[in-house]
């Protein structure tokens, strides 16, 4: 009997070897065929971050309990994997018994100290049984719908959860009869045993069977509990639990940014722009699919899809994974054969595969078509992403900071097939974008505003200019942005920050009519050529007058200014010191430079919204709070979605310049939060912002109870 279950476990390691391995070698052929992306930090930061957000769960544990439910999965997968090592290792080595030997055990191997084997004995029992318990807690939360973030149910994830209970039942079925057995033979005390609570308790509970039946029952639990484990091993790599295995090496090729950045592209060498197939995505975009746990925490804080669009950042990777799945490639042999031109060379394999289906879904889905759009609002095709999904996104970042697993790429992925539709297809995009497009082409302005108008906001204010300055190298660089320079509302932000900053005598100027849109918005809508441009002459400007010391800092009051200045022109050779207007602010009041009227203080609660590309692409959160709290009669509320977990205005991505024709206006939603706090003001720190909210309280007829002012007005209206 031992030689046959020792041939029977062969058999089945072999089996799941032949059928778990291939599909492994598939998703690492199919991360592969992704378009090529260099890694950024040493191994040392990356094993650091593998330590933080798989070992110590940082950020699953933010949202508990279910993060306290998952702390169990992984220590139970990685405390009960050793015991699932000596299950397969106990099997194949059985028919050692016919020859007089002793087959493998931890308890069998020679100077294994008994302190630490009841150890080993203790963890497995205790972390499977609450392995079982969280697992029924789990199932009956998915099942009853009480948790709206894991709606609609899924077959796969309630199939794991079911696999996942049954694994643990099957091993105190093993377990427990085994520990009877040890009792009877005497190898074991009869009674209840501290190292074996769970196994031993139920040994006593079915005491009075014969021994041939627990042998038996022994034999059972062993096949059945090895059965469900390789059977688990084979369902992995087609389901949502591949996340398992792909993580760990996600996070381990994690970017380091707060968002990552959009790739740049070298226009003289490429003769494609943006996505349209799969593989044109970069690989660890691709990754980020198969690490991806389905856990709907990106969804729950989308702003899109809060608002009642079909937009869900979850189904965007779902839809990519599936388009990259291998049956949509040009055959299976052609497909296998990417392994070795992987190994190769990378354009070969790009030239060679080319996926059948588009990644972009292109013909227009009415809302009325009820065959495609499903209850609850999504898009049902499956591996596509739909138009109006991709010009949805506002680029906030709310899924990349909820992501426990820290995936990224969604913002970046669907700007790169925005890219796609406005470069190559000039097709597929919303047309109020051609004025905005327009205008940066010809104006170097969205609002098509010439830049010899670019100084009509500071008439009468005696800005000084940069090119006027002589030899002099003045503190600051100050930054105006097409909005604060045309917005007839962000002028008035401009102009007040002015009266601070003379109060505060501070060393600043203006780049006047040379300064052009930094191409924020052209990015983000797709236009990169356009943005590269943009880009590049704001850098050879700002570097010109660097190298001849004209400037020491930069500030910006727009956060997309500000991010495009301190971020992203580093990619063009652009590397300044850049801050916001309210950290400046901060800093100034900081060290009481500013001198406020402390008598007969303007009384005024306030409440302050995170601008998307200050707080979670800058994290800045502070300074404008510490602000706040330094000024005279000012009292600060917190709207429930504040700092990193705020609330996109609605206005990012550039859906500034977009109509939003479905669900509720995100502007509206982030305004009722705003008015629920009761606050006579909002404040905030972006001309964007400042439209999108302004609008919200005029729409909510809030206008007599409600002000929205940027930080430079709350302080100016106190100046001595
Ligand atoms: S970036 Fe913002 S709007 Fe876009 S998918 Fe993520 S959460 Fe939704
Ligand atoms: S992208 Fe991240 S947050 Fe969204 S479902 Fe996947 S794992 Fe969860």
């Amino acid at each position: 009997m031992a030689i046959v279950q020792s041939l029977l476990v062969l058999g089945l390691v072999i089996v799941t070897l032949a059928f778990a391995l291939p599909a492994f070698i598939r998703i690492y052929a199919m991360v592969n065929v992704g378009s090529a992306e260099p890694l950024t930090h040493t191994w040392k930061e990356r094993l650091a971050s593998v330590m933080r957000y798989v070992f110590g769960q940082q950020k699953v544990l933010e949202d508990r309990p279910y993060g306290f439910m998952h702390f169990f999965y992984l220590y139970g997968f990685l405390i009960l994997g050793i015991g699932h090592l000596e299950l397969v290792l106990f099997g194949l080595t059985r028919f050692v018994e016919a020859l007089g030997y002793t087959p493998f055990l931890y308890r069998n191997l020679p100077m294994m100290p008994t302190s630490l084997l009841h150890a080993y004995e203790f963890s497995q029992d205790c972390m499977a049984a609450c392995v079982v318990a969280v697992v029924s807690i789990a199932l009956y939360k998915r099942i009853s719908g009480g948790v709206a973030r894991l709606m609609p149910r899924s077959a796969d994830a309630e199939r794991i959860l079911v696999l996942i209970g049954l694994l643990y039942v099957t091993f105190f079925v093993f377990i427990g009869s085994e520990t009877l057995e040890r009792m009877q033979s005497g190898e074991l005390p009869h009674h209840w045993l501290w190292h074996l609570p769970v196994s031993s308790a139920l040994a006593l509970a079915f005491g009075d069977i014969s021994h041939g039946t627990v042998a038996g029952a022994n034999m059972v639990g062993f096949f059945m509990h090895l059965g469900v484990f390789l059977g688990f091993a084979c369902y992995i790599p087609y389901s949502k639990h591949l996340h398992l295995v792909c993580a760990g090496p996600n996070i381990y090729c994690r970017h380091f940014d707060a968002v990552a950045k959009p790739r740049s592209i070298d226009f003289e060498k490429s003769e494609k722009f943006g996505v349209d197939r799969v593989h044109e995505l970069s690989w660890k975009a691709l990754l980020d699919t198969f690490a991806c746990t389905e856990c709907g925490r990106c969804d729950a804080v989308c702003p899109a899809h809060l608002t009642g669009k079909s937009l869900k950042p979850k189904k965007v990777l779902h839809d990519i994974k599936m388009n990259l799945r291998y049956e949509n490639w040009a055959g299976q042999k052609e497909f296998r054969d990417a392994l070795g031109r992987v190994a190769k060379g990378k354009d070969d394999v790009e030239k060679a595969y080319v996926p059948k289906t588009p990644l972009v879904a292109r013909e227009p889905i009415s809302q009325n078509d009820k065959e495609k759009v499903l209850p609850n609002g999504a898009y049902n095709i499956e591996g596509q992403v739909h138009l109006d999904d991709l010009w949805a996104c506002t680029t906030c970042a709310a899924c990349v900071e909820a992501c426990p697993v820290l995936i990224d790429s969604v913002p970046t992925s669907l700007m790169e097939m925005r890219r796609n539709l406005v470069m190559m297809e000039a097709d597929g995009y919303p047309k109020e974008l051609n004025a905005a497009f327009r205008g940066l082409e010809q104006k170097a302005n969205p609002w098509g505003v010439s830049q010899d108008r670019r100084m009509e906001w500071a008439e009468s204010l005696d800005v000084p200019l940069l090119a006027d300055q002589g030899e002099r190298e003045v503190e600051y660089l100050f930054w105006v942005g097409c909005a604060g320079a045309t917005d007839e509302r962000a002028k008035k932000i401009q102009q007040a920050l002015v009266r601070v900053l003379k109060a505060a005598n501070v060393d600043f100027a203006v780049m006047g009519c040379e300064e052009k849109c930094t191409g924020d918005p052209a990015r983000r809508m797709g236009h990169e050529y356009l943005y590269d441009q943009l880009a590049k002459e704001n850098v050879q400007a700002l570097n010109t007058y660097q190298a001849a010391k004209k400037f020491k800092k930069i500030f910006a009051t727009c956060p997309h200014c500000f991010n495009q200045l301190k971020n992203e022109y580093k990619d063009f050779g652009g590397h300044y010191t850049v801050q916001h207007h309210t950290e400046l602010l901060s800093e100034l009041l900081k060290d009481k430079r500013i001198p406020l009227a402390t008598k007969a203080a303007l009384k005024e609660t306030i409440t302050f919204h995170d601008p998307c590309y200050l707080g979670r692409y800058n994290e800045v959160y502070q300074a404008p709070r510490q602000a706040l709290a330094t000024l005279p009669g000012v009292s600060v509320v917190e709207m429930t979605m504040n700092q990193k977990k705020s609330f996109c205005c609605g206005a990012g991505g550039g859906r500034m310049f977009m109509e939003e024709h479905i669900g509720k206006r995100i502007n509206l939603e982030r305004t009722d939060q705003a008015i629920k706090t009761g606050a006579a003001t909002v404040a905030t720190g972006c001309p964007f912002c400042m439209t999108m909210m302004s609008d919200g309280v005029k729409d909510r007829g809030a206008d007599e109870t409600m002000r929205v002012k940027d930080l430079a007005e709350v302080i100016a209206e106190r100046l001595v």
